[in-house]
């Protein structure tokens, strides 16, 4: 199955020269939808890891039913004021816009060996974000899987310096 057919591109969206992939158009098709998923999973055995963490809010899609698969704990990594109590907080560049990614003080523990996903990476400022929050809970990165890497935007390369990184998919991100 290639899950590169059921992503739907479109262009100047949210705004001008932005091609986005959506995966909306994936996740709808329960077959494709379990291919993610499965792959994820198959991919995540060369990790060692103990928690999976996941960004807000298209990252809970696919690393939630991982974490269920797995049997691991997941954590939430979520954008500003969603979380009730106390937090890490770090602020970021996105590729259109600015944010803000919160996880609760009590999520990860010292020395916890955690595995981040997401959607999709663009210019790896909201990875790089994650992994902070995760460094700043004294836990450590174990790696990355996305879903889709945009790899001309230069995350992936940038990233890949520090952390271990795998996708299931790339497209250019033009
Ligand atoms: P970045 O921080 O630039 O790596 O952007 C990654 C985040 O922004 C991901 O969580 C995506 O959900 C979203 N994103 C960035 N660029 C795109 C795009 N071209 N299409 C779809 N989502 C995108």
């Amino acid at each position: 199955m290639d899950l590169k057919e059921y992503i739907r591109s479109i262009p100047d969206y949210p705004k001008k020269g932005i091609l986005f992939r959506d995966i909306t158009t994936l996740i709808k098709n329960e077959k494709a939808f379990a291919e993610t998923i499965n792959q994820i999973v198959e991919i995540s055995k060369s990790f060692d890891f103990n928690k999976v963490a996941a960004i807000e809010s298209r990252g809970f899609v696919f690393a939630s039913a991982v974490s269920y698969v797995l049997k691991k704990p997941f954590i939430m990594l979520r954008k500003k004021n969603k979380l009730p109590a106390d937090v890490h907080s770090i602020d970021f560049e996105l590729e259109y816009g600015k944010a803000t990614i919160e996880v609760h003080k009590d999520s990860i523990d010292e020395k916890e060996k955690i595995l981040i996903i997401d959607d999709l990476i663009a210019t790896g400022g909201t990875a790089e974000a994650a992994a902070k929050l995760v460094e700043m809970s004294k836990g450590i990165v174990s790696g990355f899987i996305f879903v889709i890497n945009l790899f001309d935007l230069g995350g992936n390369d940038q990233l890949e310096k520090k952390y271990k990184i795998k996708s299931l998919i790339s497209f250019p991100g033009h």
